[in-house]
């Protein structure tokens, strides 16, 4: 419910200033999807928030022949768009293209998708994961590198004193792709996401999100799959055989699903995922 109390909104002119307000209690406001509905959730408004989108290198994307270097406050259709059609980052602009629907995709950014802890469904999440990202973060006197798979679990700690600032994507990955499992239909949010990476050294990496409550590596089944002939599994039948016995997620409940169900999901998920990668890599 909203309240009568005066809220502010100011538009930072520098990252130091961002970092002050926030020092001071201000909540960072990206597209708002999220934060807007804290009251729905029964959270309230926080008093003062501070958007970030005028600061140098927020919104743009950077694309080099090493790096993907994105702001925080690009939209998923921004880095959809940038990204359609780039070999190695399909999961991502999958994931950007994907979630929500259009309107949400407009104004929900790639800050937002990274730093709301309680928002287990966030599909830019296994993406990046499964693409080795690194964040970088401004902390109050020197810029901050982590890999995501760090930064994940952390995030409640380390955005108490930091902004995050950009995403950077190595481009070490040859292809990707991205699948996930809405229960009803296209705006609904995801009951499970499974994203596949193919490495330079051909190694397969999974990323799962939307299962637990952090989304992560699925490191059993990477090593797992490694082990087979040549590295890696001959089709995705045999991936999706091992994603069965070597399943060790804790499915989280809630609306849209049992925890049971999700983790029972993740085999299909994974066969889709790699057929379509290993087609990829088929394909000239
Ligand atoms: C009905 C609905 C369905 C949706 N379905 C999906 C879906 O399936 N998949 C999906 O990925 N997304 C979905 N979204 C969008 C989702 O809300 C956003 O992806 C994201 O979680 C919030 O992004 P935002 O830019 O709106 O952030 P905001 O709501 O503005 O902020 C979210 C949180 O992040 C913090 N924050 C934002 N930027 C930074 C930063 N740079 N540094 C530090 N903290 C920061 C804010 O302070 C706040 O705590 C959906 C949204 C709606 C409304």
């Amino acid at each position: 419910m909203f309240d009568n109390l005066e809220r502010s909104l100011t538009v930072a002119g520098t990252i130091e200033e961002a970092l002050a307000a926030k020092r001071h209690g201000a909540a960072i406001l990206a597209g708002g999807t999220w934060l807007m509905r804290d009251p729905r959730r029964g959270v309230d408004l926080p008093q003062a928030l501070i958007s970030l989108h005028a600061l140098a290198g927020m919104k743009t994307i950077d694309i080099s022949d090493d790096t993907i270097t994105i702001g925080a406050a690009v939209t998923h259709e921004a880095i959809g768009q940038a990204l359609r059609g780039l070999a190695g980052v399909e999961a991502v602009a999958i994931a950007a293209s994907s979630s929500a629907n259009p309107a949400i995709r407009r104004v929900a950014t790639l800050g937002g998708n990274l730093c709301t802890p309680d928002f287990a469904a966030a599909d830019l999440l296994p993406a990046l994961l499964a693409l080795d990202a690194i964040v970088e973060l401004r902390a109050a006197h020197a810029p901050l590198r982590m890999p995501l798979a760090r930064f994940l679990p952390s995030r409640r700690q380390v955005l108490a004193d930091t902004i995050l600032t950009t995403v950077l994507i190595p481009r070490k990955i040859i292809a990707s792709t991205h699948v996930r499992l809405p229960l009803r239909r296209a705006g609904d949010y995801p009951v499970a996401i499974v994203s596949c990476a193919l490495s330079s050294k051909r190694e397969i990496q999974i990323a799962v999100g939307s299962v637990e409550d952090v989304a992560r590596r699925w490191t059993k089944l990477e090593e797992v799959l490694s082990r087979e002939p040549g590295g890696r599994p001959a089709n995705a039948q045999i991936a999706a055989s091992h994603a069965e016995t070597c399943n060790d997620f804790e499915g989280r409940s809630g609306i849209e699903a049992d925890g049971w169900y999700r983790r029972q999901v993740l085999p299909a998920l994974v066969r889709r995922g790699l057929e379509s990668l290993l087609c990829k890599e088929q394909s000239p």
